[in-house]
């Protein structure tokens, strides 16, 4: 491990329980040189993170962790973020945990533009528990519980928290590591509910069950089938049959919920309200 970052990790919970060839080792490495690169205080720093592989990796962090409930880190968060406004909060989730039983979470804590940064492990299935299908499995794609091929469509996650009202959306794989530390760091930088999506590869379940190949392999298709969009523009603003937009996919100017919040509150108890 690098110097520069071991101060991130409770080495003593190491080795971790990934499989080999796992993306969420990648997403994690991103993250701390992110929280390196922003400079922050590490005692003012909060991971929050739900169930499902992903979720493990606050544990291996040396922050104030939480690992929380399925689907509910999102709400989890927002209290932490409503008690101490000044703790910068990372929010990581799995595409199941994020998309399926925290959909809720994640569309309200978007529409209320809470300062929070959520990144979203998206392996395209649930790897923890045996490699059943999530709203983020592409069509036709198999998994335990879709043996013939998922029937369903995916979401587009970016645009759905784009269209909830989050500020900041983002997206990168765990081939474009640099890209990803640096849309981490704008995302933490925007006031406001800010998400990075990451395709991060699950050699095990989901590579395993559609045949993607060795991790290596994995890797090199995501590098293949991403398309920056930056070099969209300028072009009809088409996305390719089969490839993923990465890079700096929104932002905008909202309202942060706590401030609006805080704000209602002292104006009434200057009018004398209690
Ligand atoms: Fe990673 Fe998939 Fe193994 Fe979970 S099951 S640790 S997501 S490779
Ligand atoms: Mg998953």
């Amino acid at each position: 491990m690098l110097p520069e970052v071991e101060q991130y990790f409770r080495i003593e919970k190491l080795p971790h329980m990934w499989c080999p060839g796992c993306g969420n080792g990648i997403v994690l490495h991103s993250l701390v040189n992110a929280i390196s690169g922003l400079g922050l205080n590490q005692d003012k720093t909060v991971i929050v993170s739900g169930i499902g592989c992903a979720s493990r990796a606050a544990g291996y962090l040396d922050f104030d962790t939480l690992h929380t409930t399925h689907g509910r880190a999102l709400a989890f968060a927002t209290g932490i973020k409503f008690s101490r406004p000044e703790l910068n909060v990372f929010v990581l989730m799995g595409d199941g945990d994020c998309t399926a039983i925290g959909g809720n979470h994640l569309i309200h804590a978007a529409r209320r533009n809470i300062n929070l940064t959520a990144i979203v492990f998206n392996n395209h299935i649930y790897g923890m528990t045996g490699g059943q299908y999530s709203p983020m499995t592409p069509s036709k794609k198999r998994a335990t519980t879709a043996v013939f091929g998922s029937v369903e469509r995916a979401f587009n996650l970016p645009e759905l928290v784009k269209g909830a009202g989050a500020t900041y959306v983002a997206r990168a794989t765990t081939y474009h590591t640099a890209l990803l530390t640096n849309l981490i760091m704008e995302a933490h930088k925007n006031k406001g509910f800010s998400l990075v999506e990451v395709i991060t590869a699950c050699p095990t379940a989901y590579g395993r069950y559609n045949k993607l190949g060795s991790p290596a392999e994995m890797l090199k298709a995501q590098r293949e089938n991403a398309v920056n969009i930056k070099d969209l523009r300028g072009s009809n603003g088409e996305v390719p049959e089969g490839k993923v937009v990465i890079g700096e996919l929104y932002r905008a100017e909202a309202p942060e919920y706590i401030e609006e919040y805080l704000a209602a509150v002292k104006a009434l108890q200057e009018k004398g309200g209690k």
